[in-house]
């Protein structure tokens, strides 16, 4: 059980609660997405908060879809989220639980407070409610509305359900103080008319309540302990509370913590879908995506979310987290799992002439360093090998020390190789490296004490595999989102650098049969995971991350 102490805020006020043995010690939360998008990783702050604390205080939580919009929600959507919280590694009890499935009681709990005197139908325009409702420094004006009679109300609830009003022509407001200082609290809105199908009700309703009115008494028809939600409904708070003391039931409490915001990240539903929608990415799963899909396509564990989750902790007060974080837990996780292999990212041809032609020989190497368990694998060399474009210069500057003509390397787990010659085509491009190996320097060991200053990495040409690697950068150009345009012309601050694709890598035979989702470190390239568009034909490899966070550096550099 946790500590007292070393417990963030919303755990100190359960173990209060169960200490007084509020709730008998009962503990339960739930985790509301409303199925208008795909999840993101703010979105795993939040599970893992709410699964979590079930988990550690033996109680339970609910995966409830908040679905009272119903234009904007699909199916697709809640389809998504329950395999996103799954594969973060929970799992809720019993059925996925709905708003939509309470809306019967909601409606007459509606009944009942108008019937109490404490809900009307107000008919005013809505550019009219909104004037009326005042400014923060200024009271409101009640409502012409506001005084009808008991029976009045009832008779136009009914009308209101029934279909004799069009959209906007009226509301169900609840009559609590038009000059209250708390806005929400200034006749909000209960119930709108809206004539559409929603994804589970179909055409029953042509009314649906608000967030506000179906938020908390879903909660509490859940019996649900602590609603955890983030600092924004903060002031929503004294409406959530008067709305379960107005109707008289069993009142769980509303504790709010603070978002997750994230440097060059967009986090909100509605931006993400104008991404989706405008093709500057593909679908919500493209890997530059924040989303939970996004993140497991680029490679991501459910450890690795999970573990930054557990370090950013939980706190009151609103803040933008590097990026870099994340990048580091993906990092850690993948150090410790991921098998090493050999990719080349922009091939060159290297041909050894002092090796004999037709002949090869298989060289030993390391699976994962950080695991002895996981052994040694035989990699193929022979007289024509591939290295990386990125370790050969032909003029090199002072502060590099890889291969150049007249130079000489290690090649990893191999030998010392020399450049001899370099060929161009007619554009004065290299295309190919003659050079020269030396037999007596077997496994990268020189008899003569003779020094090389770099180890590069290679492959034998002829049974290297063809594959296509997507590398990334971040999504926004803006370190701060909140630095970006406002208004349509936000999509500007798309980085265009976001991915770049590299069509003819190689990698190693083995990988060929590699499935969809592994994940491999390319040495000294960065953790790769095999991507889904791969085929029979091409491998698709995605750069998870790089081994060290270049970003930083470069920013350092700046
Ligand atoms: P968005 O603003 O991105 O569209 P939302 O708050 O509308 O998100 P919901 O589907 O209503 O999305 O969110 C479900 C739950 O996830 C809510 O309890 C919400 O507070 C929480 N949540 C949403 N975004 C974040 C975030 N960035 N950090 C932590 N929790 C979040
Ligand atoms: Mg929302």
């Amino acid at each position: 059980m946790t500590e007292k102490n070393s417990v963030d805020f919303v755990r100190q006020i359960i173990l209060d609660d169960s200490e007084s043995g509020k709730h008998q010690g009962r503990v339960q939360t739930r985790f509301p997405p409303e199925p208008n998008g795909y999840l993101h990783i703010g979105h795993a702050k939040s599970i893992c908060l709410n699964f979590g604390i079930a988990q550690e205080f033996g109680g339970k939580c609910n995966l409830r879809f908040d679905d009272t919009n119903p234009e904007k929600e699909e199916t697709e959507y809640v389809d998504s989220i329950m395999e996103d919280v799954r594969w973060l590694g929970f799992e809720w009890e019993g059925e996925a639980l709905f708003a939509s499935n309470y809306f019967d009681q909601l409606y007459q709990w509606a009944v009942q407070l108008i019937k109490e005197g404490k809900a009307y139908v107000c008919e005013l325009p809505a550019e009219e409610v909104s004037q009326f409702r005042g400014r923060w420094n200024e009271p409101g004006k009640n409502s012409p509305f506001r005084d009808r009679s008991v029976d009045e109300n009832l008779e136009l609830f009914e009308k209101m359900r029934s279909g004799g009003f069009k959209d906007g022509e009226a509301t169900l407001r609840a009559k609590i103080d038009m000059s209250a200082k708390n806005m929400y609290l200034r006749d909000p809105t209960l119930y709108r008319v809206r004539h559409a199908h929603h994804h589970r009700t179909g055409d029953k309703w042509c009314i649906y309540p608000t967030y506000d009115y179906t938020h908390g008494q879903s909660d509490s028809i859940e019996k649900v302990t602590h609603s955890v939600c983030t600092l924004e409904f903060e002031n929503h708070r004294p409406l959530y509370d008067w709305c379960l003391d107005a109707i008289g039931i069993f009142h769980p409490q509303q504790i709010e913590f603070a978002r997750l915001n994230l440097t060059h990240t967009v986090m909100s539903k509605r931006k993400l879908l104008q991404l989706v929608e405008s093709g500057l990415v593909d679908s919500w799963d493209d890997p530059r995506m924040p989303t939970i899909s996004g993140f497991r396509r680029k490679g991501y564990t459910p450890e690795s979310i999970r573990s930054f989750c557990a370090k950013i902790g939980i706190t009151k007060t609103n803040s933008l987290t590097e990026i870099g974080l994340l990048e580091q837990s993906i990092r850690e996780h993948l150090n410790t799992i991921a098998p090493r292999r050999f990719g080349i990212l922009n091939p060159i041809k290297v041909v050894i002439e002092n090796y004999a032609e037709g002949e090869s020989e298989e060289r030993d190497a390391i699976n994962n360093p950080q695991d002895p368990d996981a052994g040694t694998r035989k990699i193929k060399f022979g007289r024509e090998i591939y290295i990386d474009r990125e370790d050969f210069m032909e003029d090199p500057p002072k502060k590099f020390f890889r291969l150049a003509p007249g130079r000489e390397v290690r090649l990893r787990y191999a030998y010392f190789l020399t450049c001899n010659e370099v060929i161009k085509n007619d554009a004065g491009e290299v295309i190919e490296l003659r050079c020269t190996y030396d037999p007596a320097t077997a496994g990268g060991k020189s008899p003569d004490g003779r020094k090389v200053k770099a180890t590069i990495h290679w492959l034998n040409a002829d049974d290297a595999v063809d594959a296509e690697v997507r590398l990334y950068e971040h999504l926004l150009s803006f370190e701060n989102p909140g630095d970006m345009e406002e208004g349509p012309d936000w999509l500007k601050s798309i980085n265009p650098n976001s991915r770049t694709v590299l069509n003819n890598a190689k990698v190693e035979p083995s990988l060929a049969s590699a499935s969809v989702g592994e994940s491999f470190q390319f040495e000294r390239m960065g953790y790769f995971a095999v991507d889904m568009d791969s085929t029979a034909e091409k491998l698709v490899f995605n750069r998870t991350v790089t081994l060290k966070d270049d970003w930083a550096k470069t920013k350092k550099m700046k």
